[in-house]
């Protein structure tokens, strides 16, 4: 024991020595080190090749958008475009046409004028071809119906009383009809019966008298008009001075409050004008006659030396 009290001495002993011997520890000032300013993190600007190269990455990263082409529009089919219809010469005009009699007569009275104490026959049965035996109910249907057609054809609304023969129809229907159609004029069909006489002739019209109408003016210039169409398109002469005779007696007259004439077209009395009026191909002539007229009236400004 007193051998290791007797090391540690020693040991004490020689370690005193020793921190003497070194040098003051206040004079080794750590020499201080420059701060060094911790790099600022300034973003480094990238050289400009890279710039450059960058861009270019990106152009190609993003594909340029490729126009999408614009669908070649399909051709429509190559239908040729409905041409705008042209409005016919009687485009808006109304007209009435009442071919005269049916197959079968009605001698029942009915009166011949409002309020009128005078009664005729609804329906008479009208008269025959004195060479043909046609009826003059057909040569008055077929025509009508003939003139119908053009008219339609014209633009015009055409009212017909009747388009068959196997109807009753009297003379004063016929006439409410043109009224509830409030026709702009109205013509009724006729062929003229001379009597036993075979020498009479031609084609003429009948109008009512002043007192039986308030259209007499328009009336006279119609039948003045149609007429003489009338007359240039058939070779038709006319019966009377001037083709026109004034009626107050008629049923069909005097129950209509719009425009109306009558034309005789000629005469089944007659044997030559028999033969015209009976024959299909003259019929077409006669309607186109009356419907030359009927234009030359509404459409004076088409122009026509007829209408003076
Ligand atoms: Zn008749």
């Amino acid at each position: 024991m007193k051998k290791l009290w007797a090391i540690c001495i020693l040991l004490l002993l020689l370690a005193g020595c020793a921190g003497r011997d070194e040098a003051p520890v206040a004079e080794v000032v750590p020499t201080e080190a420059p701060v060094t300013a911790a790099p600022t993190e300034v973003p480094t600007a990238l050289p400009e090749q890279q710039l450059t190269i960058d861009v270019v990455v990106t152009e190609t990263a993003v594909p340029t958008p490729v126009p999408t082409p614009e669908p070649t529009p399909t051709l429509a089919p190559t239908d040729t475009p409905e041409p705008t219809p042209t409005p016919g010469p009687l485009e808006g005009f109304v007209i009435g046409l009442d071919p005269g009699h049916q197959r079968i007569y009605d001698p029942s009275q009915e009166p011949v004028a409002p309020g009128s104490r005078e009664t005729k026959q609804k329906v008479a049965g009208g008269c025959r071809g004195v060479k043909s035996g046609v009826y003059e109910y057909e040569v008055n249907l077929n025509v009508g119906l003939l003139l119908r057609d053009m008219l339609e054809e014209a633009g015009a609304t055409v009212v017909m009383t009747h388009d068959t023969l196997d109807v009753n129809i009297s003379n004063i229907e016929r006439a409410q009809m043109f009224n509830e159609a409030n026709v702009d004029l109205g013509i009724r069909l006729h062929c003229n019966n001379g009597g036993s006489e075979k020498k009479y002739s031609g084609a003429f019209m009948i109008v009512p008298t002043e007192n039986r109408t308030r259209f007499y003016e328009e009336n006279v210039r119609a039948a003045a008009t149609i007429l003489a169409a009338y007359c240039e398109e058939t070779g038709l002469t006319t019966r009377y001075k001037d083709g026109i005779t004034y009626r107050s007696d008629q049923t069909g007259f005097n129950w209509c409050e719009r425009p109306i004439i009558n034309i005789e077209m000629g005469h089944l009395s007659n044997p030559a004008e028999d033969a015209l009026l009976s024959d299909p191909a003259f019929q077409v002539k006669m309607a186109r006659g009356l419907f030359n007229g009927i234009v030359r009236f509404f459409r004076p400004d088409l122009g026509s030396a007829v209408n003076e």
